[in-house]
């Protein structure tokens, strides 16, 4: 499948057929004015026709969750061959979201549970998502929000605005905000202006970071006002949502182009997705294309379970089978991480091939990509530093005038030498209730 202009102007023409005014299809406002929003107009624009009986289970798909397609992007799609079309299988609905299974979640990631106020989800120690707007010019039938992106008139107040920044200035420890979605590209110039100036004006945010589809799927939104508006907000980091090669054409290359001309430094999220993209030769090409157009590929996702997505899933051995086909074989910097956004709220945990195969006190057994077995012979002596948070008498240097003071957490508790912690129980264990039912007879 390659990038058409034959599709584009042919879905040019035939929109402006039908609508009055010049066309303007690098404008990406007459993009998003002509997105498509219901199955008649993709049909008409695409010849392709749906017979009645399942046109009407596709209608209910879309009162589940919207239908909208830029006319670029659908002139992405092969007529040919539409039904294993990627762009194709990633916009237009199929009937099989209406399925949900006993696994599927309203709100898998507890994105929810973790907001402290409107707007915002706080969920790593330092760091937070803000949404502030829940459309997309083109909606992903995989999305992970679906819950709550495509509602326009879910956009936040003011007041509510200045609650979430308010929050943010509140909590010293947040040093990187993460502007997501929808997509925060719908935004118009000077609102988000506004917004990054008012984050850039609060002392302790190092970093901002955007996530946005547009490049892959309105990529004449990147327009020069943009990159001058966005570049005047450094250091300010854009993560973008490219799925498969074909997205990869030459106006998504030039948005990206622009971006990184303005020193915005580009990764990419990919979302693996059965019958898209679950094939390690397609990642490979869609990796490599992004490194080319200076995108470091950042994660590749297990896709959620959230309600409807069951028919986008693979098993997580898919995903292994693609790292390992990456590893070692192409450039370390092509390779994302690869992560199971844990259900229940846990946050993105990675996942690996094991390169790790056997240890003894004073060796490591590891193998390679190409199976080679090898030690690592550990030192015969290493000094350990048991670190009791003195700087001042430890032989290391560290200028504590820089150094941010922290809680340990986690894992990172656990191997602490400063703190006494030596195990994490859940809440409730049948022992733990054993115990206080003993305590309480005993009382
Ligand atoms: C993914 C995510 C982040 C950012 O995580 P990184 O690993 O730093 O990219 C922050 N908050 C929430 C709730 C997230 O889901
Ligand atoms: S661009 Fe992002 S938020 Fe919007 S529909 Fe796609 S995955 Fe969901």
């Amino acid at each position: 499948m390659s990038f058409s202009n034959v599709n584009q102007n042919r879905i040019a023409a035939e929109i402006v057929d039908r609508t009055s005014g010049p066309q303007r299809w690098t404008d990406y406002r007459w993009q998003l004015k002509h997105s498509i929003r219901d199955i008649d107009t993709f049909s008409r624009l695409t010849g392709i026709i749906f017979p009645s009986d399942r046109r009407e289970r596709l209608e209910q798909t879309l009162k589940k969750f919207p239908l909208s397609i830029t006319p670029y992007y659908l002139s992405l799609i092969d007529r040919d061959d539409y039904k294993n079309d990627p762009v194709f299988k990633q916009s237009f609905p199929d009937i099989r979201e209406l399925q949900i299974s006993r696994y599927d979640m309203h709100d898998p990631l507890f994105e929810d549970r973790d907001s402290p106020v409107k707007g915002i989800t706080h969920r790593y120690p330092d760091r937070v998502l803000m949404l502030l707007n829940s459309t997309c010019s083109m909606y992903c039938r995989h999305c992970t929000r679906k819950r709550q992106v495509g509602d326009p008139e879910a956009v936040l107040t003011h007041e509510e605005i200045e609650a979430a920044l308010d929050y943010i200035r509140d909590v010293q420890q947040i040093r990187d905000v993460l502007l997501s979605g929808g997509d925060p590209l719908m935004l118009d110039d000077s609102f988000l202006d506004w917004i990054l100036g008012r984050l850039r004006q609060i002392p302790h945010v190092e970093v901002i970071r955007i996530g946005s589809r547009m490049p892959a799927v309105l990529p004449y939104r990147v327009t020069d006002q943009l990159v001058q508006t966005l570049r005047k907000h450094h250091p300010l980091w854009l993560n973008t949502h490219f799925n498969h090669p074909c997205e990869l054409n030459p106006p998504a290359s030039a948005a990206l182009a622009r971006l990184a001309d303005a020193g915005i430094p580009l990764g990419n999220q990919t979302v693996l997705l059965a019958g898209v993209n679950d094939c390690p030769r397609i990642m490979r090409r869609l990796f490599h294309k992004l490194v080319q157009n200076r995108v470091r590929p950042y994660y590749l996702y297990q896709c959620d379970m959230s309600e409807g997505l069951s028919h986008f899933r693979t098993p997580v051995g898919k995903g292994i089978e693609i790292i390992e086909s990456l590893i070692g074989h192409t450039s370390g910097f092509a390779v994302p991480t690869y992560v199971i956004d844990a259900p229940g709220g846990g946050g993105k945990i990675p996942v690996m091939p094991n390169y790790l195969i056997s240890w003894s006190t004073n060796k490591v057994v590891l193998r390679n990509y190409e199976g080679v077995i090898t030690t690592y012979k550990e030192p015969d002596s290493y000094e350990p530093i048991f670190c009791d948070r003195n700087c001042n008498e430890c032989r290391l240097q560290l200028d504590l005038d820089d150094a941010e003071e922290y809680n340990v957490t986690g894992i990172e508790k656990l191997l602490s030498d400063f703190d006494d912690a030596v195990s994490f129980t859940p809440a409730h264990t049948d022992r733990l209730e054993r115990q206080e039912q003993r305590e309480r007879e005993h009382e």
